[in-house]
């Protein structure tokens, strides 16, 4: 027996925002608005990722560029995490520096070992406006972690250097959504910028 909706059962499948896409490489803008659109931007948001198969997903992703993301992802221990947080703030982000693999879904089929602190806490609100605090360690840590960079108009190859670097461009630059850029090889929006 259940007594809420499953996330995202309600929700629309919407067109997913790859890498150069002008909404992906912008600040996202602080939610002020609590009413029935969030809910429903939510709702499309779950909706996108499962349809992706994906653990998080930011707004901006799906061309909203309001401060949101959900997330339905395991840590290291199998534990599962099930959330969104609203105008979320990374408010720590610490323990040791792990590389993994790590991949987006605004980057298909592309994937690269990134630099990631273990543990991540994020503070926000939930879609009714009240404070939510978010922990996660391991895979869900990065995961905090790589959504709120989604939300700062970044992405997670910002983290990615020297040859681990070069390697994801080429790969990008093979997909058929990465060579339709003019010069990807050159310092893009997406490429200017350094971890810190
Ligand atoms: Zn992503």
């Amino acid at each position: 027996m259940r007594n809420r909706p499953i996330p995202g059962s309600s929700g629309r499948v919407r067109a997913m925002r790859l890498l150069g896409d002008p909404v992906l490489h912008a600040p996202c803008e602080p939610v002020t608005d609590f009413g029935p659109s969030l809910a429903r931007l939510l709702e499309d948001m779950y909706a996108t990722m499962y349809a992706a198969n994906g653990v998080g997903l930011a707004a901006n992703q799906i061309g909203v560029g309001l401060r949101v993301f959900v997330y339905d992802c395991p840590d290291d221990e199998d534990v599962r995490h099930l959330g969104h947080v609203v105008n979320p703030r990374l408010v720590a982000a610490d323990g040791v520096e792990v590389r993994g693999p790590e991949g987006c879904l605004s980057l298909p089929g592309i994937e690269a070992g990134t630099p990631r602190y273990d543990r991540a806490v994020v503070e926000g609100v939930t879609a009714e406006g009240a404070p939510v605090r978010v922990e996660g360690t391991g895979f869900f840590a990065r995961c905090l972690q790589h959504e709120c960079d989604h939300l700062e108009g970044g992405v997670y190859l910002d983290h990615v250097t020297g040859r681990r670097r070069r390697r994801a461009l080429r790969a990008v630059r093979r997909t058929a959504w990465g060579s339709r850029w003019p010069s990807p090889v050159a310092p893009g929006p997406w490429l200017g910028r350094r971890r810190g």
